[in-house]
This record gives C-alpha cells, structure tokens and sequence, in this order.
C-alpha cells in the first residue's frame, strides 16, 4: 500500500497511479477530491470533535492574577483551575513561575485541590517592570502578566540606559561568521564551475539572509542592561510603521519565518493575515502584545505590503530568500552527496497538485473568518472562539499548527535560550488535539513528511506552498503580472528544444520549454535560475527586470 503511494507521482510508473486505477477504478481527480475532503475532515474533526462540550476542556489550565499593577515588594495572588482531564489524577501539582523583566524567574510549585482541581498561591514581586506569570500543568499553560511600579523611581524621567539594550549573544554571531564565511568559501570555489555560478551564489545569499531573517537570535536577553518591558525583548526588536499604522509584528514578508526569531523585524505574512482576521479583527490587544490599530486596518496594510514585494521581487523571494526553500535546497544537496537520483512527479499530477497551495490558502483564510464571526458579524459559528476559549487557546493561526516551518522557529529560539526548552518539549509529544503555543505534534508530523518527500523530490512543499500561492496571485495573474518587475523571458529562434530547462527545474516548471518565446514565467517557478544556468545556448534563456535583460545564458558547452 504505501510502496503503492510512493511510487504513484512517478513518472516511471506511467502518465497517473496505475496501481491506484486499477485497483480503486479512481481517476485523479477523485484522488485529488479525497485528499481534500480527508484535509477537510481532519480540520472539522480537530476543531469540533476534540473539543469537549464542557467549558473545562481536556487538561487544561485557566487563572487569574489578583492584580495587574502593584508597587515593588508588595505580592500578588494567582488563583487557577486545572481541568482533570479524562485520568481525574489526584494529588497533582502545578508549577507557577513567575518571569522578572530581566527573564529570570521564580518558580513556585502549588498542590491541586484533588475535588475541585483548583489552586492558589502568593508571591512577592522585586524588580521594577513587567513580569509574565505562568500557571503551567506539563506542558499546558495560561500566560498572565503584570507591571511592578517602583515609587522610588521617577517613571517619567528614567535613568539613561547604561551601553545598548541589544547586547549581541557573541556565541550566535560566532556561529553566523562561521557558516556564512564557509559558505562564502563554497561560492567562491564554485563560481568556477561554470554550470554551478548561480546556484553557488544563490546557495551563498540564502545562507546570509537566514541570520539577516532571524536576527531577534542575536540578541542576548539573558544580560540586557534595560529590563524588557511589556513583552519579552526579543520578540519587541524594531518598531515598525507603515502608512501611520504601528505594525508590531515587523514588515510582512512573503516567505516563512515566525516572528519570535525575527525578533519582529520581519513576519511572515500567513501569521499576520490570519492573525489579523482572527482574533485581532476589533481587538487590540492580547497574547501580550497591545496594536495601535485593529485587526482589519492592519489586515488592509498587510496585503497593500505583500502586493509591493510580490509585484517588486515576486518568487526571487522563494528561491533566493525563504529560509524553508534553503532547507529543502539542503536536503537536495545531501541527496546527491549520497549519490541518490531525484524523483518527479508525473506532468499531470505536478500542475493539480501545485493547485493545492491556493486551496490551502483559501481554506487558511476561510477558516480564520468563521472564527472571527462574531467580531465580523456579530455571530458566534463556532463555539470556544470567544476571549481565553478553546480556539482562542489552541487553534488560532490555523496554518501555523500545520507549518512546517514552525518547528525550526521554535527550536532555534530555545536552542539560543529565548524560550525555555521544558516549555515546548512537551508539546511536541502530545496527543494530536494537545495543539499548543508554540510547536504542535501536527507541524512535526507534516515537517516529517515534507522532508522525507522533498529528499526525493525536489523542492516537494513548495509545489503547494500556501505562501508561494499568495506571491503568485499578486504576481502572475493579471493585472498584477503586467507590472511585475521580474521575468523570466525566451527566445525562441535560440532555443534548440535540447530539453536541459525542463529537466533541470527543481519545481518541474515545462513551460520554459514547452512555450514557443517571450515571457515564460509560471506561478510554479521560484525563480532560482537554474535554466538560466543550465541551458547551453546563448541568450536563450534570459532573467529581465523592468525589461532590462540583467542575466543571460551562456554557452558552456564550449571551453573558453
Ligand atoms: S508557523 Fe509557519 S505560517 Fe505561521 S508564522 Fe511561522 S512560518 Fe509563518
Ligand atoms: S514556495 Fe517554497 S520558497 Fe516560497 S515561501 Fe513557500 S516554502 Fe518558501
Ligand atoms: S523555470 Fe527556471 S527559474 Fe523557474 S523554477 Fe524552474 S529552473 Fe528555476
């Protein structure tokens, strides 16, 4: 069966899943129509069957703060309620710790009443600033938060700030001078090779880019001279505006990187479009994090932003920046360093199956407006979407329980110490239904069947990227590809039909080949420019930029 669906997508095993049709009598289509309707299921099931009816839902923990500003030394009070689950253990203990602005912390362990599941426990506050306080039952936490005022200290005229509040964590930017000087090295060696000067080059500018992306890393929290305030530091690095509104969450950028290790320099764009449709449609405020501007207004900033890059660079950012696709670039170079031939897709199934992506990013935004209904029309569609409910909880950001990218966020940032491992290893082992904060057993799940996948086939994700769609639609589609800036351009009385570009194309684009001349840009093309590369006559293939010819190919066949 699985050796069945493994080799179903090849095109050594015919034009569509012989095997499949045979036995099934299914077409593609039907597949293609059950994959969705199981996609479809797995969401309505993981939403509405594993929500419980009850309002205490599952293991879970919900508290309140007694307070939410106090003056130093004085203490507050955090009264809390486990949900037993369905073991009803007894004698459980819950951990509260409690976060100084300068991230170290207090931890306070607290019995459970074995009846009511209910706990208590007080704790003096000493540092001036913003504390986050978490009730945590194993891996399931609630976040609250307050500020300790110290009258001592004129808040309106503080003390200057001693040396830079981004001290550098020296063991990361040790780490980023290492690989991005080997990389050069690589880049440098390879640029002689004369069918691997763009893809080195490439290989190079995609290395440097994921410490320029990630560079909330390369702050040292654990020694800032000026405590955090609000929100942890690195997640409040750079504040950025556009169009008079306050964007906290960084530009929107259109290729995956969470926010946390961006130090919200940068975002990617499905967290900020989801987010702002649900839950920060009205509101301004939560998860710590308080916006000048409700969700839609921001919404309407992020598209009007996605709209700019996607028409300025277009895919250049799939195959040139997303540090996703260097990912999937380095399992490719892994596979040939172990001396294993890539795998395609049969034509058919690669043009349906790059359909996916606009299904997945409809559903993302569907889904996300169903949950903000009552802010948008006044209705409650689903249950548990309300303030501190179920969805709100575990289910926000539908996409991103599912990103394959989010795991390497996640780990990046506690493996530099930004987020306390404990609080996300257990995450990663819960049940389905478990969803969490920060990494969720599904995004290990689809990271895992997405890097086995694209081992073989390269660049597999990309082939149905929610984020490669949403670059396409404002780029390839008119009107938005009468004024994009790059393109991919052939000219035909040069082109011999030798078949090198399409064999060549990490995403199986055909169309370089198959069309007969000018622009030969497709929504499945990332833009990497291997054709250009790799095809052997002279100017056949070219890389325009505002009808500029900027990159041309050469004949390499020939020694100079
Ligand atoms: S989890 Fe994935 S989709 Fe969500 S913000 Fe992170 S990279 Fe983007
Ligand atoms: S299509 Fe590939 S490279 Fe582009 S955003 Fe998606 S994962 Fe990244
Ligand atoms: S068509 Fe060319 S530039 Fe586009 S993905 Fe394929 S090889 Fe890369």
């Amino acid at each position: 069966m699985i050796k069945n669906l493994f080799c179903i997508h090849t095109k050594k095993r015919g034009m569509w899943c012989p095997q499949v049709k045979k036995k099934t009598g299914m077409n593609s289509k039907a597949v293609l129509c059950i994959l969705f309707s199981v996609a479809v299921a797995v969401i309505c099931a993981t939403v509405f069957v594993a929500q419980p009816v009850s309002s205490c839902y599952g293991p879970h923990v919900t508290a309140n703060i007694s307070a939410t500003e106090i003056n130093i030394y004085e203490s507050v009070t955090v009264e809390g309620r486990v949900c037993l689950g369905l073991e009803d253990e007894l004698n459980l203990t819950v951990r509260v710790t409690f976060v100084r602005p300068d991230y170290s912390w207090i931890d306070q362990p607290v019995e459970v009443d074995n009846e009511t599941g209910d706990f208590s426990v007080t704790q003096e506050l000493d540092m001036a600033g913003y504390w986050n306080v978490f009730p945590i039952y194993g891996h399931i936490n609630d976040r609250l938060g307050v500020t300790v005022i110290d009258p001592s200290v004129d808040s309106s005229n503080p003390p200057p700030i001693v040396g830079s509040p981004f001290k550098p964590n020296m063991l990361v930017v040790t780490a980023a001078i290492t690989t991005v000087s080997i990389s050069a090295v690589v880049a440098v060696f390879g640029l002689r090779k004369k069918t691997r000067k763009i893809s080195f080059l490439r290989l190079f500018i995609q290395v440097a880019l994921v410490y320029l992306i990630f560079f909330g890393i390369f702050v040292d929290h654990e020694i800032l001279p000026q405590p955090a305030s609000k929100i942890p530091v690195h997640e409040f690095v750079v504040e950025t505006e556009f169009f008079g509104v306050e964007m906290a969450d960084g530009l929107p950028v259109p290729f995956f990187g969470c926010y946390y290790p961006c130090g919200r320099t940068v975002t990617c764009a499905l967290w900020e479009i989801q987010t702002s449709i649900y839950p920060f449609w009205e509101n301004t405020s939560g998860w710590g994090v308080t916006y000048n501007s409700p969700g839609y207004v921001r919404l309407a900033v992020i598209i009007g932003v996605v709209i700019l890059l996607s028409v300025l660079l277009g895919k250049i950012f799939c195959g040139w920046v997303c540090p996703f696709g260097l990912y999937m670039d380095l399992l490719s170079y892994l596979r040939k360093a172990v001396k294993i031939p890539h795998r395609d897709f049969s034509e058919s199934f690669n043009k349906k199956f790059h359909q996916f992506g606009y299904v997945i990013l409809a559903l993302l935004i569907v889904v996300s407006v169903i949950f903000a209904s009552e802010a948008i029309v006044n209705a409650q569609l689903v249950p548990g979407t309300e303030d501190g409910g179920f969805v709100f909880q575990y289910f926000s950001a539908p996409f991103c329980q599912f990103c394959p990218m989010k795991p390497f966020c996640v780990l990046l940032e506690s493996s530099v110490g930004l987020i306390r491992p404990e609080w996300i290893s257990q995450v990663t082992t819960g049940d389905f239904y478990e969803l969490g904060y920060y990494v969720t057993s599904l995004n290990l799940l689809v990271l895992g069947v997405v890097t086995v996948v694209s081992f073989f086939y390269r660049r597999a994700w990309c082939r149905i990227c929610p984020l490669g769609a949403l670059i396409a639609l404002f780029n390839r589609f008119p009107p938005f590809k009468w004024v994009s800036v790059f393109r991919l351009d052939k000219v035909e009385e040069k082109c011999t039909k030798c078949g090198i570009c399409k064999r060549v194309c990490p995403t199986q684009v055909t169309e370089v080949y198959d069309k007969k001349g000018g622009d030969v840009t497709t929504s499945n093309c990332i833009m990497c420019l291997r054709c250009v590369e790799m095809c052997p006559y002279e100017d056949a293939l070219q890389l325009k930029a505002a009808g500029k010819t900027v990159l041309r190919s050469r004949n390499w066949l020939e020694s100079s």
